[in-house]
């Protein structure tokens, strides 16, 4: 069950952004006051046209999206890896997700404090991915330490000895650690080889986590599609081993939503913004006004190589989330543990194909006409927007 963290230093708009997500979706847990460590969970609905299309050729009475699980981690402040604020306990919240929004505050308030005084970007990107990065060289330091124990004791040797590791090790260490000191997240390097991949991997490292950095920045900012700090962000990251931006505004985003029960009152705020816009001089299809939720949720599932594929039927239209290159019965085990052990076949169509030719009906008549309805067997690789029936013996 993988899930998405929100990392920054307080007052960056965390639980702001994690209201909002909440806010278009049911969010999973209470709210838990900040000043306690357990972190806020929200589902986040993921925005899917293939699937609102087979809701609405259904129109069943059950109706079950896809959702991204997305934890507000607070609580880090610099000297987190030495155990300060939240500390230690921090850390391990970011341990337990699987990949790491990491939101940076680039609106200017006078109302709202930063910690470190002044609003800098730069240097709150620094601050936080030190953060990480000290944590993982002394994870690092563990490892090594435990391997060479594992060695002498292979060879017999004495416990003052330091022995050689392996040169796969070594090398995968060493990247590692060359990586963590410049500050850059092992995650973005890309010439690993298999075998250093695969020893990477029980290094249990933060920073191998994919990570999406998340700039939030006025209204007028986010309208405008400019921000003074935007190009150093963009030339910071590259220097730290390159990763996705994405700009957005929590004050635009806040004011959208609160207008989510009333569609016309949205269509006219959406308006208003796009008529100040123009008044900027600015326009053109990239200044288009619309929320950027939608693709924070998107780029947040592609880190963690999730897809959907679909069940859908009279009674229920359902997306069911699933890792890339996931076989069909890990698929069917997924509806139902029992749906993996007796797993007979798939029939899968794909939904473009249905789309084109399923003419309004609702069963997939059509597409077996068109002999685009398949059987596959245990083998099959589950492809992104498959609508699925499993066979099985259960
Ligand atoms: P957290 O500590 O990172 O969870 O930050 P919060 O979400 O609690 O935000 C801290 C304060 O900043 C709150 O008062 C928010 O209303 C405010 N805030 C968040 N995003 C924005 C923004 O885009 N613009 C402005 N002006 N204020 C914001």
């Amino acid at each position: 069950d993988l899930k998405m963290g929100f990392v920054g230093l307080p007052n960056v708009g965390k639980s702001t952004l994690t209201n909002i997500l909440a806010g278009a979706c049911h969010a999973e847990a209470a709210n838990y006051p900040f000043c306690t460590i357990d972190p806020n969970i929200v589902q986040a609905v993921v925005p899917d046209q293939k699937f609102q299309y087979l809701v609405k050729t259904w129109m069943p009475p059950s109706v079950v999206p896809a959702v991204l699980k997305i934890v507000d981690i607070a609580g880090l402040i610099r000297g987190a890896s030495e155990g300060a604020g939240l500390g230690n306990a921090f850390l391990s919240h970011i341990a337990a997700v699987d990949g790491i929004y990491h939101l940076v505050r680039a609106f200017d308030s006078d109302e709202v404090i930063h910690v470190d005084d002044s609003v800098d970007p730069i240097r709150d990107l620094e601050t936080i991915q030190s953060e990480l990065c000290l944590k993982d060289k002394e994870s690092l330091s563990k490892v090594v330490e435990k391997e060479k124990d594992r060695v002498r004791k292979e060879k017999g040797l004495a416990r003052s000895s330091d022995p050689p590791l392996g040169e796969i090790f070594q090398s995968a260490y060493d990247k590692c650690l060359q990586l963590i000191e410049s500050n850059t997240p092992v995650q973005t390097y890309e010439d690993f080889s298999m075998g250093e991949v695969d020893i990477i991997r029980d290094f249990g490292l933060i920073t191998t986590k994919p990570q999406i950095y998340v700039i939030n920045m006025s209204k007028n900012n986010f309208l405008r599609k400019g921000n003074k700090w935007l190009p150093k962000i963009q030339a910071w990251v590259n220097d730290h081993g390159g990763g996705q931006i994405i700009p957005m505004s929590c004050e635009f985003e806040q004011e959208l939503m609160d207008l989510n029960d009333d569609a016309d009152a949205k269509q006219s705020f959406i308006q208003k913004c796009e008529e100040e816009v123009k008044a900027m001089g600015l326009s053109g299809p990239g200044f288009a006004v619309k929320s950027v939720v939608p693709r924070l949720i998107r780029a947040g599932r592609q880190a963690l190589c999730l897809q959907s594929f679909y069940t859908a039927g009279p009674k229920e239209v359902r997306a069911w989330t699933i890792m890339k290159g996931t076989l069909a019965p890990q698929a069917a085990g997924v509806i139902h543990t029992d749906f993996e052990r007796g797993f007979i076949k798939a029939e899968v169509a794909n939904f473009d194909d249905f789309k084109a030719l399923h003419n309004g009906e609702k069963g997939m008549a059509k597409v077996k006409e068109a002999g685009k309805y398949r059987q596959e067997g245990k083998s099959y690789v589950m492809q992104d927007g498959d609508i699925v029936v499993f066979m099985h013996n259960t």
